[in-house]
């Protein structure tokens, strides 16, 4: 039988998507349950393979000296490169300037949005759950990362015996996520045809794909160009040069994950998947992998960083804000924040904006007059921050002394 690559497969598939969404628009209940499964199948598989992969990934650290080491490490490299992206954004906005000038008559009504106030503050005591199995059922990811590493660091702790029979244990348990992953990974063409054809078809019924016209057109640019100045020459320099990597070959075996951040909007949903290239394919160990993954889907987001950033921006040239320097750094600072404290899901982004207008004392509003292109804008940030995720892995692997598997292959 004919095998296409699973990438080629996808594009395939994301192809015939928006073909089906465009002019099948009506029909798009027969294709899109297949997202839907495909979608609560990856979910499925995220909240034990989040706890089995830290687990694992920190009690095989070995001590407390190499956690705090590969801990350290992976702060710094977010912190970074999150920043280096929202300067970025930044910097394009301000060339661009999308919003000087636009007609606020596009803003919409946000109400339906339940824009949740939670503050910093909220989000950092949310890291320490009151109980684990509440936490573990609303998905809060900060709070499962804290206790898993805690549980993983405490069995280095304990009794000889006590510590093989849990390392064991955590490590099948690992394994065994990993093959269902595998499993699920085999359906992501079908998944993303369905969820692609109904993003199409919804997006055509509410009115025209892509509202590339006048300001929010521009504004889309401005995003797109930064998110492309990011993930084309930031990141891969970090690779090229502190991971002593070539990018290209690197980029080759993340297809299939970035494909899937594309269409999914979630970095979360898309984590079993980039463990598994990470990985396998690339061949970062599993104690890095285990351990900077899950936590770079939920605290290491590059893309929403620079997203929120320029969304900010733009909301501030459109009612004709000027903000001062200081303003600006406030900016910054604040879009770190809000995109570590963003869940990987969609629209988390869209949500945590409402940090950076009160912070800076713009309208709420301002939310509305990005709501409508929010959700191509999500796919996109989405990819990078992904793409960031794993270049972290990769660049932490060398710096630990690794040798990847395709440095091997010329
Ligand atoms: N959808 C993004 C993610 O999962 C978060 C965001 O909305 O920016 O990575």
């Amino acid at each position: 039988m004919l095998k296409i690559k699973l990438h080629w497969q996808i594009l395939i598939a994301l192809f015939l998507g928006v073909l089906y969404g465009m002019f099948l628009t009506g029909y798009v209940d027969y294709v899109s349950w297949m997202g839907t499964l495909f979608l609560r199948a990856l979910k499925m598989v995220i909240v034990p393979l989040i706890l089995s992969s830290i687990i694992s990934g920190v009690s095989n650290i070995g001590t407390a000296e190499n956690l705090g080491r590969l801990g350290f490490k992976t702060f710094v490299y977010y912190v970074s490169t999150s920043t280096l992206a929202i300067i970025t954004g930044l910097v394009v906005v301000n060339l661009v300037q999308p919003g000087v000038g636009a007609d606020l008559g596009l803003a919409q009504n946000v109400e339906h949005l339940k824009v949740t106030e939670r503050s910093f503050v909220d989000t950092l005591y949310s890291i320490i759950p009151t109980n684990i199995v509440e936490a573990m059922a609303k998905g809060e990811m900060l709070a499962l990362i804290f206790f898993a590493i805690l549980f993983g660091y405490f069995i280095m702790k304990v009794e000889h015996k006590y510590k093989t029979q849990l390392t064991d244990f955590f490590n099948g348990v690992f394994n065994v996520m990993m093959a269902i992953t595998m499993f699920v990974i085999k359906f992501t063409p079908l998944g993303i045809l369905g969820i692609v054809a109904k993003v199409v078809a919804d997006q055509a019924s509410a009115g025209g794909l892509l509202n590339i016209v006048g300001k929010l057109g521009l504004y889309m640019i401005s995003v797109a160009l930064a998110l492309l100045i990011h993930g084309t020459v930031t990141l891969p320099a970090i690779l090229r040069f502190v991971g002593k990597l070539n990018p290209i070959k690197y980029a080759k075996v993340m297809t299939t994950p970035l494909l899937t951040a594309f269409t999914t909007s979630s970095s979360n949903a898309t984590l079993p998947l980039t463990m598994e290239a990470v990985e396998h394919d690339a061949g970062v160990s599993n104690k890095i992998t285990s351990f900077t993954l899950p936590l770079g889907a939920t605290v290491n987001m590059d893309g929403t960083a620079l997203y929120e950033c320029v969304a900010a921006m733009f909301i501030a040239q459109a009612y004709g804000i000027d903000l001062s320097f200081t303003q600006q750094i406030v900016v910054v600072i604040t879009a770190l924040l809000a995109s570590i404290g963003a869940a990987g899901v969609p629209m988390a982004g869209l949500v945590m904006m409402t940090i950076i207008l009160s912070a800076v004392g713009l309208p709420l509003e301002g939310i509305g007059l990005v709501l409508t292109v929010d959700r191509i804008l999500d796919m996109m940030r989405t990819v990078i921050n992904v793409w960031s995720d794993s270049c972290g892995a990769a660049v932490i692997a060398k710096t630990e002394g690794e040798t990847l598997k395709i440095e091997e292959t010329k």
